[in-house]
């Protein structure tokens, strides 16, 4: 028998720690043969603590809301009197055994049903601390794949993919690393951005706690493409746990030989480190990034020159998100066919996305490109919680917009999101119900942005402060009519004056809630007057 604890942030956070002493000291005691081991977060963070439980040759299932208080009968019930306690079991995993009565199969369950996983694919499956698990599910394979190819030919297989950057740009990957593999430059670099920090948005620490040898993966794979030997990975401090598992991952894949010198015989040299930053949401932006790895402030540069021609100090530099170096190994090994086969016509592939809020099933899921909100609102998330109505979401965190009900039928991809106001950002959805001010909304996610400033560029220093006062201003009812106009105008001009896309993209929140919640600005206005 083997039981598995859910060990990602999240389920710790619930109490997976204390979960998994019990169960350790259970065993302890009655000499149960069992194996116990630990995973990341299987995408549930609604259900955390989450535990499976297999007894030799039945499904596994995973049960959730497991405490001290509750497991050790959980033990009891599953693998000594083989009897599933059906109100905390969520899902079950077939994995070829015969399914047990009345657990929905994990591919069959609302919560997954309509999900792929692809990047996703390890996370709560296999430990992420263990080598070996990785290498036992493919991993590895890729770039040992990649140094049988030409440099340009692993460039062509990631343009065929179709796969963008999912950091939020959306450029196409494989153009970047051509544009790189072009630059002249003595040294090049590969930089992985991990600073992932939109309210909402934990896509990345998830993949890099759930599967952090496959960003090391697809980091080696770009790095032989641009004709790079050294990487470094810029993760905020915050992901303490995401921080410990990479270097883990960096000190074995070296121990083993797949990072180093002359990686697999080709010759081909690698070698990365982790710059941990230090919170500041500016240095998301890669520039800013550049700066904060060089030693100086976290400030963005003005471009051109791009980082594919002048970058981390002054090199042709490579930059990437975590979730997109993730995508890199998978697609190496299966072809860029296979991943162009999902998705929409401009928007390939599958999107991990981060669903919170006024919902009932919040987590991570990953589904493919073009999947409408509504089957995400319904289907995956589970509906609203207590039975209230939907009245919007907001996309791409604070640079991203709100989405009403008439957008329930949007599909989602790159292109759609962008013409609706939004943007698909790196992929944290915020659910608002029928309780929810817009303009509250609108007034947290510019006090973040106009608090996150870095203070460089006056459009977006004082824009954004001025506009966060009119906000603030409707608010607490002192609103005039005038105020719409006037945060339209400042709005338009931030956009097309700041300097980098914080500034750029600040005044999107304030810009969708007044193109779809117009009235509820007017009604705050009118209602004190
Ligand atoms: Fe700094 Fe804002 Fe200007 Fe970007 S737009 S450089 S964050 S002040």
């Amino acid at each position: 028998a083997r039981i598995v604890v859910g060990m990602g942030t999240c389920g710790i956070a619930a109490g997976a720690g204390k979960v998994m002493n019990a169960i350790k000291a259970e065993v302890e005691k009655t000499g149960m043969d069992v194996d116990v081991d630990f995973t990341s977060c299987i995408g549930m963070c609604f259900a955390e603590p989450v535990v499976e439980m297999m007894s030799p040759g039945k499904a596994s299932v995973v049960y959730g809301g497991v405490s001290p208080d509750n497991v050790v009968q959980l033990m009891k019930s599953h693998l000594v009197d083989e009897t599933p306690m059906l109100d905390m079991a969520q899902i079950q995993i077939l994995g070829g055994a015969k399914p047990y009565a009345d657990i929905p199969v994990m591919e069959k369950s609302g919560y997954y049903a309509q999900q792929v996983r692809s990047v996703t694919s390890r996370l709560g499956r296999t430990n992420p601390e263990r080598i070996e698990d990785y290498i036992a599910t493919g991993g590895y394979a890729g770039i040992e794949k990649a140094l049988s190819m030409e440099r340009l030919a692993v460039i062509d297989e990631i343009k065929k993919s179709g796969l963008r950057g999912r950091g939020g740009g959306g450029f196409p990957t494989g153009t970047k690393w051509q544009f790189v593999h072009d630059a002249v430059g003595d040294k090049k670099f590969i930089v992985c951005n991990a600073d992932e920090g939109d309210p909402g948005a934990f896509m990345d620490r998830s993949v890099l706690e759930g599967d952090p040898h496959a960003v090391l993966e697809g980091m080696m794979i770009a790095a032989y493409a641009i004709g790079a030997n050294e990487g470094v990975i810029y993760c905020r401090a915050e992901y303490p746990l995401a921080i410990r598992r990479l270097n883990m991952a960096i000190k074995v894949a070296e121990e083993m030989g797949i990072m180093g010198e002359n990686i697999m015989g080709s010759g081909f040299n690698f070698k990365v480190r982790i710059k941990a930053g230090a919170g500041a949401f500016v240095c998301g932006e890669e520039t800013a990034l550049l700066n904060s790895i060089e030693g100086q402030r976290g400030m963005p540069r003005v471009r051109p020159p791009f980082p594919a021609h002048k970058g981390l100090w002054q090199k042709p530099t490579c930059l990437n998100n975590v979730e997109t170096f993730a995508n890199v190994p998978n697609i190496i090994r299966n072809g860029g066919d296979w991943f162009a086969s999902m998705g929409t016509e401009k928007s390939k592939g599958s999107k991990v996305f981060c669903i919170t809020g006024k919902i009932n099933n919040t987590g991570l899921c990953e589904v493919p490109m073009g999947i409408t909100l509504r089957d995400l609102v319904y289907n995956i998330a589970g509906g609203i919680k207590d039975g209230k109505k939907f009245k919007a979401v907001q996309s791409g965190g604070p640079s991203g917009g709100c989405l009403p009900t008439e957008k329930l039928d949007l599909s989602i991809d790159y292109e759609n999101l962008g013409q609706a106001g939004a943007i698909m950002g790196s992929g944290g959805l915020v659910f608002m119900d029928e309780t929810s001010c817009m303009l509250d909304i609108a007034k947290y996610f510019l006090n973040f942005t106009q608090m996150e400033s870095c203070g460089k560029c006056t459009p977006c220093r004082e824009g954004t402060k001025r506009m966060l006062e009119i906000l603030e201003r409707i608010c607490e009812g002192n609103g005039v009519p005038e105020d719409i106009d006037n945060l339209e105008r400042l709005a338009r001009v931030i956009k097309t004056s700041a300097l980098c896309a914080l500034g750029q993209t600040a005044p999107n929140p304030v810009l969708t809630t007044l193109k779809y919640f117009r009235d509820e600005y007017e009604a705050h206005i009118n209602e004190k007057r």
